[in-house]
């Protein structure tokens, strides 16, 4: 049985040969063939040049990299696709995912599970970060029509079989944790403690909310049916004030006098068809997105790869 580790790189000319140092010792306690690939995910540091000099030193090393950043689910699908081990273990290079987990995810996968995933107890990150981990993990599994375990980001062990699946999916915008648990068969997750970036740039809060729209956009269509649900209560509360309004008028000669209460109803109803309306974009953005079918990557230099 063969180990292929795949690790999306963007900017990490500091921590991968560190990685590598404690990558090395699990691999030999793991005692498999292995290969571990490396895609440089267009970096704008010597990621590219550190690659190259660990592949000098350790021919199991082989590398994909591409021409230009374009994102980490690209990255790992490039290198999910090029990944020829029985075993497929998928992890970060910044050190967050801990290599010393290897050895349970293998120990799991050797009792039949098809996919070990790392259930992520204890984050060293802002509290801030903490708390919307958390939320959004457990609203996604509230709305999403599967349930997919909580706390359990990308660092995985999957078999061939089920690796073949995911590349395989035409989505474009793939929320890899919720496509895993999609695919069924039998699945365990291991606990481990999430590190803190060993250096460089963790990921900005921008790149976090569109990873998590496209966990819930894919997954759910509840934001979808809000909208129609918020449409139908304004609808009911005008159709109630108006009969109210009349009857106050006619039977108690009450005047209009609320400019108020007036600018406020226009108020509220606008912003919950704006809101409406940026649910939709939302959906269709990634529809557009689907229908344009443009390569998800380009790889400009691949290394350590046969021709075929
Ligand atoms: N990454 C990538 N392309 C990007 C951004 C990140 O390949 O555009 C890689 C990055 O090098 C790391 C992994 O994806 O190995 C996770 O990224 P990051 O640590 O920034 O995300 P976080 O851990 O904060 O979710
Ligand atoms: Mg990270």
């Amino acid at each position: 049985m063969k180990i292929s580790l795949v690790i999306p790189a963007f900017n990490e000319e500091k921590n991968l040969p560190l990685l590598y140092q404690r990558l090395k010792p699990v691999l030999r306690k793991v005692g498999r063939d292995h290969e571990i690939i490396f895609i440089n995910d267009g970096s704008i540091d010597n990621t590219l040049g550190v690659i190259k000099k660990l592949r000098g030193r350790d021919k199991k090393i082989r590398l994909i990299s591409f021409s230009r950043n374009f994102g980490h689910m690209p990255a790992i699908d490039a290198g999910l696709i090029h990944a020829k081990g029985d075993w497929v273990v998928l992890m970060d290079a910044d050190l967050q995912d801990p290599p010393e987990i290897i050895p349970q995810m293998v120990a799991k996968a050797k009792e039949g599970f098809e996919v070990v995933y790392g259930v992520k107890q204890k984050r060293k990150e802002s509290l801030l970060r903490r708390f919307l981990f958390t939320i959004f993990y457990r609203l996604l599994n509230m709305v999403s029509i599967y349930k997919m375990p909580l706390d359990a980001g990308t660092f995985s062990l999957m078999s061939q079989r089920v690796v073949k699946i995911l590349t395989n999916l035409p989505e474009r915008n793939k929320y890899l944790s919720g496509l895993r648990a999609w695919t069924g068969f039998t699945q365990v997750g291991v606990v481990y403690e999430r590190g803190k970036r060993s250096s460089g740039q963790q990921a900005s809060i921008r790149r976090l909310i569109k990873l998590a729209l496209d966990g819930v956009i894919s997954f759910s269509y509840l934001p979808l049916r809000l909208a129609s649900f918020l449409g139908f209560i304004c609808a009911l509360v005008a159709f109630i004030s108006i009969i109210g309004v009349f009857i106050l008028r006619i039977f108690f000669g009450f005047g209009i006098a609320g400019w108020a209460s007036t600018m406020s109803t226009i108020l509220l109803v606008g912003g919950i068809q704006l809101i409406t309306l940026g649910i939709l974009g939302e959906y269709l953005a990634r529809i557009y997105d689907e229908v344009k079918n443009r390569p998800k990557y380009i790889i400009e230099e691949k290394i350590g790869f046969s021709k075929n």
